[in-house]
């Protein structure tokens, strides 16, 4: 099987980067990441693009973009057991479309020969956490407007422990992917301030902690 990294440059997601028709520059681009950030607390989404403040990457955001390349590099050499096979591997796939005003990249692309293609996220954790599920949804729906394949699951692949989790891309974890986009835009639209997550537990590690004044 042979894996190999998809040709591109990280400016290519860059919305001034892209080739849009003229009316497909209005209204507010999202990226698969903002769907996993909303599901952690709607306020990341919401400073993101609203309010962008001056935070620090934690040292850990900053230690996975460095592990990210060494792990491509170990994966263009094995391919790991947990993970399904196909007649090829794609890493680092750039998806643009237009109609829902997404964009995202996938850490791999199995292609398969019956038109399938499976997709693969890694994460460098020991478990999978909330959100983490419908970001693989979210990248599998996206190759298919994009490039055509049938994608029936995805994976979230934990380096740390070398294990696998399968999710499986059911009508209604689609449904949920659409309506998040949905709440996400009609919450910058309407410039709605939302609630934080109903526990103080994502605040303690949050980057925007001191500026929620309401949470402790
Ligand atoms: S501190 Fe809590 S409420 Fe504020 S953005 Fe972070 S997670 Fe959300």
């Amino acid at each position: 099987m042979r894996v190999k990294v998809a040709l591109w440059s990280p400016e290519e997601l860059e919305l001034d980067h892209l080739p849009l028709l003229e009316d497909e520059k209005t209204g507010v681009w999202f990226q698969v990441t903002d769907i996993k950030q909303y599901l952690y607390c709607p306020r990341l989404v919401y400073f993101a693009y609203v309010q962008p403040l001056p935070v620090h990457k934690p040292a850990k955001v900053e230690e996975g973009q460095v592990s990210h390349e060494e792990l491509k590099s170990r994966l263009l050499r094995h391919w790991p057991r947990a993970l399904p096979r196909g007649q090829e591997v794609l890493l680092d796939v750039p998806l643009v479309y237009a109609p829902w005003r997404l964009t995202g990249r996938v850490d791999a692309l199995i292609l398969r020969d019956d038109d399938t293609a499976v997709v693969v996220d890694f994460k460098h954790a020991r478990t999978v956490r909330p959100g983490w599920k419908m970001q693989v949804v979210a990248y599998g729906m996206l190759v298919e407007q994009v490039l055509g394949y049938n994608v029936p699951e995805g994976y979230i692949y934990l380096t740390r422990i070398r294990k696998a989790q399968k999710v499986v891309l059911r009508p209604s974890l689609r449904r949920r992917v659409m309506a998040i986009q949905e709440a996400m835009r009609a919450m910058l639209e309407q410039d709605r301030w939302p609630e934080g997550p109903s526990g103080r537990g994502p605040c303690v590690a949050c980057e925007y902690r001191r500026f929620c004044n309401d949470r402790f």
